[in-house]
């Protein structure tokens, strides 16, 4: 007897076999493979999906390796502002948000952080202020990764200064082509621009952009960020998150240069982590030596119980739920495997490791992505912030002394750094 993921898998190959072509332009294979339910096979029919169960979801995207088509737009549109829209979104931002973002005409960035407000993101001070049917923002966010090439924003503002700090904040879904908004890329240690600095100048968002009630800002945020940390997430795909897409290019050729155009970050959030390291290993690694041996085995179980955990946790969370704060457990290993991924793998690789670039073993690819690992403990909350949400949410440990109060206090009446 078949299962119902079988089902799935054969429809699917049947369909990639029938549909899949290197010749068609990237908007037309994006735009067939949403229209089919097959670009994000969870996500509700006429978005993208098939509103598929996790297994039958996962033999859907077996089903396209198989077929060795290239996958459906992936990024912060996909990751976070989709399953962020879907919860909170009215049915007029669904339909008019969701469909450019499943067939990735339509680049999402996310403008969270502020120079004064990243782990204490609650403390941001971009103002925005109703002037009719709009609002008028000001101020500054920072490390907004793809903001470059983004054509939207999802953009956490403070909309009542004398409310405490978490009850005054609105999220708005913000036009990024607007005078208002300035873009200036930031260049990282890894030699790439995946960052921006966004500068606010009497910028304007509808008031039909606002996403969730006025100055529940901080609970939408909250969802947003546990999508983010929740590697099982359906909308993580494996094409380039970032990069600035020629729709009209080939998708073969666009597919033959995506691995050696995109920047650690970018490998890494195409879940290309684990396969550059095992050809690290396969191809570079004395697999005699004794200690290496010794290590690798360490990091197998390790990998090995990290995709566990993410199964356990995938399974957990209810059909339509939302990840809660078990999410930090996930974001923690996951962590902690890319710096685990990346000692063993430059060890592997003896001298050569030092070397980077074209000279590098693997055309540099390992490289870019061990330049990136310290970022993985950083972005979506610091590693520290995770220890924190796990013992106060998880554990119910009591919050950091003096939080209580701050929490009550007018956010206009805090000290700032
Ligand atoms: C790869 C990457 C991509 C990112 N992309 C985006 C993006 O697209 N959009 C966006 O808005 N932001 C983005 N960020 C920003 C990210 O969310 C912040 O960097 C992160 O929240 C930490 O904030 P911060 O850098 O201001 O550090 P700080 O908050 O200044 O923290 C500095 C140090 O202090 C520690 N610390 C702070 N508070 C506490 C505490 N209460 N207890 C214990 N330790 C504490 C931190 O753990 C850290 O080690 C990205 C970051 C990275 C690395």
């Amino acid at each position: 007897m078949t299962t119902p993921a079988e089902e799935v898998h054969t429809e699917a190959a049947a369909w990639f076999a029938a549909n899949w072509s290197a010749d068609l332009t990237v908007r037309e294979w994006w735009r067939l493979l949403a229209d089919a339910g097959w670009a994000f096979p969870s996500w509700p029919e006429g978005f993208g999906g098939r509103a598929l169960g996790k297994e039958a979801a996962r033999a859907a995207v077996r089903a396209r390796h198989e077929a060795g088509a290239f996958g459906p737009p992936n990024g912060v549109a996909t990751f976070l502002v989709a399953p962020t829209l879907m919860h909170y979104g009215t049915a007029e931002q669904q339909s008019r948000h969701l469909p450019g973002i499943v067939d990735g005409t339509a680049p999402w960035c996310q403008l969270f952080s502020e120079p004064g407000a990243g782990s204490d993101m609650a403390g941001l001070a971009t103002r925005a202020q109703r002037d009719g049917d709009e609002w008028v923002v000001n101020g500054q966010k920072v490390w907004s990764s793809g903001a470059q090439n983004a054509a939207w924003g999802i953009l956490i503002a403070r909309t009542d200064p004398d409310q405490p700090k978490h009850r005054g904040i609105t999220y708005f879904l913000i036009d990024m082509h607007q005078p208002g908004v300035e873009v200036r890329p930031l260049r990282e240690m890894t030699g790439d621009a995946a960052f921006n600095e966004v500068f606010f100048t009497d910028a304007r968002v509808a008031e039909a952009d606002r996403l969730g009630e006025l100055g529940e800002g901080w609970r939408v945020a909250m969802t947003t960020l546990s999508h983010e940390r929740d590697p099982d997430n359906a909308g993580l795909g494996d094409t380039p998150p970032f990069a600035a897409v020629d729709l009209d290019q080939r998708v073969g050729d666009h597919a033959a240069t995506v691995m050696h155009t995109a920047d650690g970050f970018s490998l890494a959030m195409m879940g290309q982590a684990g396969p550059l390291f095992d050809r690290v290993v396969n191809e570079h690694a004395d697999t005699t030596d004794p200690v290496f041996r010794q290590e690798l085995m360490k990091l197998v179980s390790t990998r090995r119980t990290t995709q566990l955990s993410a199964r356990r946790a995938a399974a957990s969370v209810k059909a339509g739920g939302q990840p809660g704060p078990e999410v930090s457990t996930l974001k923690l290993q996951g962590s902690s495997l890319n710096r685990a991924m990346r000692e063993v793998g430059l060890g592997a690789l003896g001298a050569a490791g030092m070397l980077e670039h074209d000279d590098a073993p693997i055309d540099g690819l390992f490289h870019r992505y061990a330049l990136f690992t310290p970022a993985s403990s950083i972005a979506g909350g610091s590693d520290e912030v995770q220890h924190n949400i796990i013992g106060e949410r998880v554990l119910g440990l009591p919050r950091e002394p003096g939080e209580a109060e701050q929490r009550e206090l007018p956010w206009s009446e805090l000290p700032r750094s």
